[in-house]
């Protein structure tokens, strides 16, 4: 059962809850969440509910109605975040764990690994006790395969997975691995399982050939029952009547895992199909069905891998696949998980002293907590930052110039509605930052009123002006309701929230509604699915170091004289540099007068570009690099 406790409950009442549960045989698991801390308590015993109810400091008991519990929606409602070193694995990232089958030689792994990390993978995998049908098949390299396994891990910063067979190898196997992976041949071995669950690693469960959903549920219970603290869920393939491919892939027990467990769901598509050919499209439409990430096999020579060599993917598959995932995520309203080391392209200097006593970068940005430069903010660093909420973009950049951000980040470009003008303005008026990242994500407009509202109720709806736009086709549909321009679209929920009054709704991200404990009443609303917003990521050039830029913007004005622009562009010809961007702005305060905004790739060959530049400054009147970035 579940017991949600008083909001800023006794220590002492507590301990009583704990200690008389406790005593009735109970094991008691807290949850300090958001809004709420909860006991979660298991026991084979049952209690009648309204005998706990009446403890001091008790607010309301809920029965957990599934066999499965500590792993189930019911008792935890937010998804589980499981972190594996640097790597979280669940929420808004998509993983992917990529490798061989088996662990062959070091050489073999140590290659495996340079390969999948230079495509993107963060976790490595690699089998040292291979399950095989046939006892004459290689049986895998043990203790030593592990050994070269962990070396290959700490050589190129990745996480390492493996799978555990037997229960006499719990104790040596967690010094070699990050995370356990238990194999669909012993799901059920509840042996293994009650042995694996203390050992205090996150655990990659697969699911049994003939396990139903339910089944894989219990298997969990049984590793949470037993002290794990974290469990991700792995749908392989099942067994059915069709023989073209190895297994079935299960495709909808992602979703319906997601709603009965808060753990993360991940899918294996290379032994759900047994066809390379085939593992590419089952991983993405995995990742498109909700899955948290994927775990593919990868041999840097498949046709002499020495164990599932025709379901390995080439590395140039691999390749392919990851920028296929990196194209799909942010339709997803998701970000392909990366290492560290991968993650941003900037060093920040962290001996700046704008880095707060927690070592965490301030971020600032303009709107109220739910904006959508919020969610780029998340999307954009792997890290936790301290958000910096500021009322104007003005303010984002002062902040940033002023030292209380270490960085700031602004819209400069929505794909439907163009420009952010204001802010490339601002680029121009503040010399001293400039553009270092940019992150595009995509903008999902939601018809957000406050709890129990219903639909025929409103009257009003607030959001900011390009909200209300973007949202006009679905608006037609309430001609009789009041469109109300608001400031920014999370701070008009915010509005509605303080309101209290159900006829008022709001337009804004999904993440808004959950900051001001609104309701969605509709999802997803915008006129346009293909509704994109380019954000800047800003900051005071000295306080970071870009590596190998693959972008860059400038902003320059010509020279009044016949095919001034024409002489501009022709450098960047001559420079073999693709420009991705151009647009002209009138000069504020000279009538008549433009400014020409462009974003180039910068080529790898970097003296080229300078060169370019250098040019382009003799050829213009004005002329200021805004940045240079990767993408
Ligand atoms: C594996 O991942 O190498 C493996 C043997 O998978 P499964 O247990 O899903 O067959
Ligand atoms: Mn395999």
């Amino acid at each position: 059962m579940i017991i949600v406790l008083h909001h800023g409950i006794k220590e002492q009442e507590k301990q009583a809850i704990r200690s008389n549960l406790e005593n009735k045989g109970f094991t008691i698991r807290e949850i300090i969440g958001e809004e709420e801390t909860i006991f979660g308590a298991v026991g084979v015993v049952s209690i009648d509910v309204r005998e706990v109810e009446l403890l001091p400091g008790v607010s309301r008991v809920i029965p957990i109605t599934k066999p499965y519990k500590l792993v189930s929606r019911e008792f935890k409602k937010d998804d589980t975040i499981v972190p594996v070193g640097p790597i979280k694995i669940g929420g808004k990232r998509i993983v992917v764990i990529a490798g061989p089958c088996a662990i062959e030689s070091r050489e073999q792994i140590f290659e495996s690994a340079y390969k999948v990390k230079d495509s993107g993978a963060v976790m490595l995998r690699g089998g040292a006790y291979k399950p095989r049908t046939s006892p004459y098949s290689f049986q895998g390299l043990e203790e030593k395969g592990l050994k070269f396994l962990k070396e290959a891990g700490e050589a190129t910063g990745m996480p390492v997975i493996s799978e555990i067979v037997a229960t006499e190898q719990v104790s040596m196997m967690k010094d070699y691995v990050d995370m356990i992976q238990i194999g669909a041949r012993n799901m059920q071995n509840f042996e293994l399982l009650k042995r694996v669950g203390p050992i205090q690693k996150p655990i990659l469960l697969k699911r049994g050939f003939a396990a139903t959903i339910q089944e894989l549920l219990m298997a969990a219970e049984y590793l949470v029952a037993h002290g794990a603290e974290y469990v991700i869920f792995c749908e392989r393939g099942i067994r059915t009547f069709e023989t073209y491919t190895r297994n079935t892939l299960d495709i909808s027990a992602i979703p319906v895992i997601k709603t009965l467990s808060h753990f993360p769901v991940m899918v294996d598509p290379s032994h759900a199909t047994g066809i390379r050919e085939k593992v590419s499209p089952m991983a993405l439409a995995s990742v498109a069905a909700g899955a948290d990430g994927v775990v593919v096999e990868v041999h840097p020579d498949p046709d002499n891998a020495l164990s599932d060599g025709p379901q390995s993917l080439y590395p140039e598959q691999f390749e392919k696949l990851m920028r296929d995932i990196q194209a799909l995520a942010p339709v997803l309203g998701k970000e392909i998980s990366r290492l560290p080391d991968k993650a941003i392209s900037i060093t920040f200097r962290r001996e700046s002293k704008k880095i707060d006593h927690k070592g965490k970068l301030k971020v600032s940005f303009q709107g109220e907590r739910g904006a959508f430069s919020e969610k780029a903010i998340y999307s954009y660093f792997e890290e936790e930052v301290t958000l910096v909420p500021c009322t104007e973009f003005r303010n984002v950049f002062n902040s940033v110039l002023e030292g209380k951000s270490d960085i700031g980040v602004i819209p400069l470009e929505n794909s439907l509605s163009g420009s952010i003008h204001q802010n490339y303005d601002l680029l121009l008026q503040f010399p001293d930052i400039n553009i270092i990242g940019e992150k595009k994500i995509r903008i999902i407009h939601n018809l957000i009123a406050l709890p129990g509202a219903d639909l025929n109720e409103i009257k009003r709806v607030y959001s900011h002006p390009q909200g209300l736009a973007q949202c006009a086709k679905y608006l037609e549909n309430f001609p009789g309701w009041e469109k109300v321009a608001y400031s920014d679209t999370a701070g008009s929920v915010a509005f509605i929230a303080k309101t209290g009054d159900k006829m008022n709704a709001a337009i804004a991200s999904e993440e808004a509604a959950k900051v001001y404990g609104m309701h969605i009443l509709k999802a997803s609303i915008e006129t346009n699915a293909q509704n994109y917003t380019r954000f800047g990521v800003i900051a005071r050039p000295e306080t970071v170091k870009v590596e190998n830029p693959e972008k860059a913007s400038f902003v320059f004005s010509t020279i009044d004289k016949p095919g001034a622009l024409y002489l501009v562009l022709k450098i960047l010809m001559e420079h073999s540099i693709n420009m991705k961007k151009l647009e002209s702005r009138p000069i504020p305060g000279k009538p008549w007068e433009y400014m020409f905004y462009v974003d180039v790739e910068v080529p790898e060959n970097i003296s080229i570009f300078n060169n370019c530049i250098d040019q382009l400054k003799n050829e213009t009147e004005e002329f200021r690099l805004l940045g240079m970035y990767r993408i």
